[in-house]
């Protein structure tokens, strides 16, 4: 039976961090046996909000690097670049003409970046879930691994294609949210205002590129409190925050033993000791960091290997969007 096909991109605005890796990478990882993945840099994505194209050609490199890296083999998934696939901007086109712009202003993210930058309210903003429709559409993908904040853009893509079919011909199934093994993590800012995040709260996002120093320095600073008043208290979110990221990278025992010293905890006599905590955690997440940083590094480095990835990724990419667009040109008399 053919395998599934499963579609995510992210926009090289900036250095991957510990959200985007637990959130996100780690799943992709786990998907590459099973499924029939694209995975891609969102490029022309990153143009509606980030103009200045000094950096991109080096953050592409970086996000193909990190996604290696974290275990992304490119051997068994299309690991490419949004900008190599025309045919993505061709499909965007037909896309749009079945996209109202009614209907465009009302998405959420949209009137959230019209708030943020009204001095940049370009048509690629308006138009960014007809792009991401055609990203998943062009290779009829039918799972697409997001968070919760794509729910409304994924739902839009179903709408487009809905049209598209209703109008021309059944050629795309609807592609629906998909989070592999369940439980969804969200990694919050170790400041425990909002989440960790490329372009926001940098100081207290623990990069995959910081160097073993910064992450202690991250970490020591993380806020904490006085500990809990009575045992088995709930967790505040931002210690919840700590615990999970503990889970992800410390030992069983490691684990067991500050769990029960927090819930030994009460008033006067407050077992569980932050301080403890944020060094065992800081410990294990340099050694967790530091494989991924130096082979992230030396895949950076190594400009021959990426534009060989990068090419080898196009290559798979267009094949599977060729046939798509193949499709869509006959079913629309466009051939
Ligand atoms: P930006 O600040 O530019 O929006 P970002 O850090 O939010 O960047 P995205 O490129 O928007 O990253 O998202 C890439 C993937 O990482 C998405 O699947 C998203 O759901 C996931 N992700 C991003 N931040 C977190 C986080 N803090 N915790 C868990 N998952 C996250
Ligand atoms: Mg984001």
């Amino acid at each position: 039976m053919a395998k599934e096909v499963v579609l995510s991109g992210i926009r090289p605005t900036g250095f991957l961090h510990l959200g985007n890796y637990f959130g996100a990478m780690r799943n992709y990882v786990r998907m590459q046996d099973e499924y029939n993945c694209y995975f891609f840099v969102a490029n022309w994505h990153s143009l509606t909000t980030h103009p200045d194209t000094s950096e991109l050609r080096n953050s592409v490199h970086r996000v193909i690097a990190e996604n290696i890296a974290c275990g992304l083999d490119p051997e068994k998934v299309a690991l490419y670049v949004q900008s190599d696939v025309p045919e993505i901007a061709e499909l965007y086109l037909y896309l749009n003409t079945m996209a109202y712009k009614g209907e465009l202003e009302k998405t959420t993210t949209f009137k959230e970046k019209v708030r943020l930058s009204p001095d940049n309210v370009n048509a690629g903003l308006l138009t960014y879930p007809v792009l991401m429709a055609a990203d998943i559409l062009i290779h009829r993908a039918l799972k697409v691994p997001v968070g919760k904040d794509q729910e409304q853009h994924l739902e839009m893509a179903r709408n487009f294609a809905e049209r598209f079919n209703h109008r021309y011909g059944d050629i795309f199934p609807s592609p629906q949210a998909f989070n592999f093994g369940g439980e969804l993590v969200k990694i919050l800012s170790l400041d425990g205002n909002g989440k960790m995040s490329k372009s926001e709260n940098q100081m207290n996002t623990i990069f995959l590129a910081d160097d073993d120093e910064q992450i202690r320095k991250k970490i020591m600073k993380a806020k904490t409190d006085g500990g809990p008043l009575t045992p088995n208290s709930v967790k505040p979110d931002y210690i919840q925050n700590l615990f999970t990221l503990m889970s992800q990278v410390s030992t069983a025992d490691t684990i067991a033993k500050f769990e029960a010293d927090f819930n030994a905890s009460s008033e006067g006599n407050c077992i569980i000791r932050y301080g403890d905590l944020k060094k065992q955690l800081a410990a294990d997440m340099v050694e967790f960091v530091k494989p991924i940083r130096s082979k992230a590094a030396d895949i950076q480095e190594n400009k021959e290997l990426l534009h060989k990835i990068i090419r080898q990724g196009a290559e798979k990419a267009r094949i599977s969007a060729g046939a798509t667009l193949k499709l869509v040109r006959d079913a629309m008399g466009m051939n």
